[in-house]
């Protein structure tokens, strides 16, 4: 077995979900933009680019690697509600498609910055639709308290003073309500609310180019195997209706869908212990690896990997990671078979927001990954098992 912990990708699931994504794409005006902050591992950015999608960042150093990993620049959006000057310098110097604005000040920036270079960069606005995501708090992005988006205050006065913008050429509106979304009629009501959206945006700033939803389309974390690939047909079907009305291309930013499936974080349990009323399993990966759990309270599913002759018996487990917080904890009371020091466990659905959320907190040093094409054959039999 290799050296733990590392991330391992199943580039097999990979290549079968972009196509998934492709298939119920290719008939209509669709635009698929990966959201980069999802995962930025080098392979995965090229093989997404390969397939001819977009990309979304939300750093100047996404923009970069985009670029290098094979994204055209013309096909890069660039968001995020604190863009540095050097972050939209890069933005503008590599021409990228669109950069969507998130507030007034941003526009004006912007602008100023697109002046001295002599240059006019297409802009969307974000605005907030006040629409509940129905998702964890911490994820949710569209309802008018969070902070994301131009505020409807600041879509007035841009309107306003809009003749005076000189260097930028507002071409879309951008859209993004949250993530992890399970419930399709989030997405209808997303929809409604755009249809109403859309003639004020029209009346007052000028036609639509493009529409951007966002991304958001949850997956199955509990029982992983059942739903390798997202509910993709369901999710395109919805906006395919909702939006009908409206003769523009369709931009999509999805994130998690497209690559949490894939992966899993490999790692050993380092020892076992017993409270009176707890068995603790003690890994060698942690919050550092997986933030995840820690920082929404999110579930993984995890699975034992290495097969043993005879069938031990199942027990209750609290598994925890290394790092001195006592938030570090990947589940309670979570049923596996009996675990000894040495076991391997798998971490599931790890493809997304895991290695892209990892820290170096406690001094831990970044851990490698295991990029596959085969799912090797033990760990097959293991997982059906
Ligand atoms: C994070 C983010 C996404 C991707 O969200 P997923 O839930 O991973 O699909 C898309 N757009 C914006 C603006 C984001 O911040």
């Amino acid at each position: 077995m290799e050296n733990t912990p590392f991330y391992f990708y199943d580039l097999n699931v990979l290549d079968e979900t972009l196509n998934t994504v492709l298939n119920n794409t290719k008939s209509d005006n669709f635009h698929i933009h990966y959201a980069v902050k999802a995962n930025n591992n080098k392979k995965i950015l090229e093989t997404i680019a390969d397939s001819g999608f977009g990309s979304d960042c939300v750093s100047g150093w996404e923009i970069e690697a985009s670029i290098k990993a094979g994204f055209s620049p013309a096909s890069i959006a660039f968001a995020g509600v604190g863009k540095t000057d050097n972050e939209i310098a890069i933005a503008l110097n590599n021409r990228i498609g669109m950069i969507h604005c998130e507030s007034l000040e941003e526009i004006l920036v912007i602008n100023e910055m697109a002046r001295a270079m002599n240059y006019i960069p297409k802009i969307a606005l974000r605005l907030n639709p006040n629409v509940n995501a129905l998702t964890h708090e911490k994820i949710s992005t569209g309802l008018s308290e969070n902070k994301f988006g131009l505020t409807v205050l600041e879509f007035a006065e841009l309107v306003t003073i809009m003749p005076t913008l000189s260097h930028i050429n507002i071409v879309g509106l951008h859209f993004h309500i949250g993530s992890q979304i399970t419930e399709m009629s989030v997405f209808e009501r997303l929809c409604e609310r755009i249809n109403e959206i859309v003639p004020q945006y029209e009346n007052t700033i000028g036609t639509l180019e493009y529409l951007n939803v966002g991304g958001g389309l949850g997956i199955n974390y509990d029982d992983p195997d059942s739903e390798i690939i997202p509910a993709f047909e369901d999710y395109f079907d919805t906006f395919r209706w909702g939006l009908r009305k409206l003769n523009v291309p369709i931009h999509f930013e999805l994130g998690r869908s497209i690559v949490a499936q894939c992966g899993s974080l490999h790692t050993k349990v380092l020892y076992v212990k017993k409270s009176e009323n707890k068995n603790f399993a003690v890994l060698d990966a942690g919050m550092t690896e997986l933030m995840r759990p820690a920082l929404y309270g999110a579930k993984h599913k995890i699975e034992k990997l290495n097969r043993e002759a005879v069938m031990f018996e199942e027990l209750a487990y609290d598994i925890v990671g290394p790092i001195c917080e006592s938030s570090d904890s990947f589940g309670s009371d979570v049923i596996l078979p009996e675990l000894k020091r040495g076991d391997i466990l798998s971490v599931r659905s790890c493809g997304a927001y895991a290695e892209s959320m990892s820290l170096r907190y406690n001094g831990r040093q970044e851990i490698g990954n295991n990029l596959k094409r085969q799912v090797s054959t033990t760990l097959r039999m293991v997982k059906t098992a």
